[in-house]
């Protein structure tokens, strides 16, 4: 079974917050654990981000991730036009490929209307991962191709992966694979008193790195392989 380990640098749990405690103090949480874990994941990561923390994404690269985009504002794709749309795709990949290739595309809120797809391969992408399973409608995508592009779905809402092991381990059992992982760096910050929805903020901070690690050993102790998203590209 293929697993992948993906996070989205964003500001603090859109849309109720503008802040970036996670950018500037989850990030490198993270990144430890993952070097600590011998995983190399992907950061799917907004314009937005990139320009206000070029060092964070230095960071990020330097540690041998995949650096992927999230869109330019983190602005929902299907409140824009199509104009819209390519001009978000085209400033997001202009700011991101001064630090390297970026091949690999996930929307804010898994929402891309799929009459955007052409956008991501005319402006080279190759991976996209703006499907989610856990969302109504698409809980039985599998991996799909189309416009030259792998569609990669995630698997599970961040905030399921953080409840307690037992009931996580059951959940984690019944997946397919390629299994997609995604978290935000603010949930990797204390943000238990926090003026988000209660979903959002349960068990963040330590327990969420150690579900990240948690998620992980289970997947090892039954012979995973762990990818990045760039490996899922069509050949
Ligand atoms: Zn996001």
């Amino acid at each position: 079974m293929q697993i992948l380990i993906t996070i989205d640098m964003e500001q603090d749990c859109p849309p109720y917050l503008s802040t970036f405690f996670g950018v500037v103090q989850g990030t490198p949480r993270v990144l430890a654990r993952l070097k600590q874990l011998g995983i190399r994941g992907t950061f799917f990561t907004t314009g937005d981000v990139a320009r206000r923390f070029p060092q964070v994404v230095q960071s990020i690269v330097e540690a041998g991730h995949e650096l992927g985009c999230h869109g330019d504002s983190h602005k929902r794709f299907s409140l824009m036009s199509h104009d819209e749309a390519e001009r978000e795709v085209r400033d997001a990949s202009a700011t991101l490929r001064s630090f390297g290739e970026v091949v690999s595309f996930r929307a804010p809120n898994l929402d891309f209307p799929e009459p955007f797809l052409p956008i991501l391969s005319q402006h080279g992408y190759r991976v996209d991962s703006s499907i989610g399973r856990h969302k109504p409608g698409t809980f039985f995508a599998e991996p799909s191709r189309t416009h030259g592009l792998s569609r990669v779905p995630a698997s599970v809402a961040p905030s399921w992966l953080r409840i307690p092991a037992t009931l996580r381990s059951a959940l984690l059992s019944q997946l397919r694979g390629p299994a997609v992982f995604f978290f935000h760096p603010w949930e990797f910050v204390d943000a238990t008193d926090w003026p988000i929805p209660i979903d959002c903020r349960y068990r963040t901070g330590q327990p969420a790195l150690d579900s990240l690690a948690a998620t992980v050993d289970f997947f090892r102790q039954r012979g995973a392989t762990f990818h990045t998203m760039r490996e899922l590209a069509p050949n």
